[in-house]
């Protein structure tokens, strides 16, 4: 793990709270507040994720030491990428690996996501209809 996926983002919060709320941006839910994930979504968001053909999704990781697979719900093959974008109640967002370990969804249009692109990004793009 090279720790450059992501890189160092210098974010605009109000430096005077010493306490910043987070809150799901799907639910609402308060959650802990991560500088590296500004508006990463709650677990329960996550598990209404759908591909562009409305199939729910599921992630995880590789293994112990990380990386990122996705599978639609109920088939016996993950497959492996970078980061997935997928719909979430309609809206895309940008699934992958937590730096820290486990799965992080974002809006697609998080500062976050596009500040510091790698360019060993393999970013699959599953929004639209793949339906043949
Ligand atoms: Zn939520």
């Amino acid at each position: 793990m090279t720790g450059t996926a992501y890189g160092e983002v210098g974010f605009c919060a109000p430096g005077a709270d010493p306490e910043p709320k987070h809150f799901c941006p799907g639910c609402g839910k308060a959650l802990p507040f991560y500088p590296r994930y500004p508006w990463y979504f709650c677990e329960g968001c996550l598990t209404e994720a759908e591909d562009g053909d409305g199939y729910r999704l599921e992630f995880a990781n590789v293994d112990l030491s990380g990386g990122f697979q996705w599978r639609r719900a109920g088939s016996p093959d993950w497959q492996v990428d970078g980061e997935l974008c997928c719909l979430l109640r309609g809206r895309p967002v940008v699934v992958g690996e937590a730096r820290m370990g486990g799965i992080v969804a974002q809006p697609i249009d998080s500062s976050a996501v596009w500040a510091s692109p790698d360019p060993d990004r393999r970013l699959r793009d599953v929004t639209r209809r793949q339906r043949r």
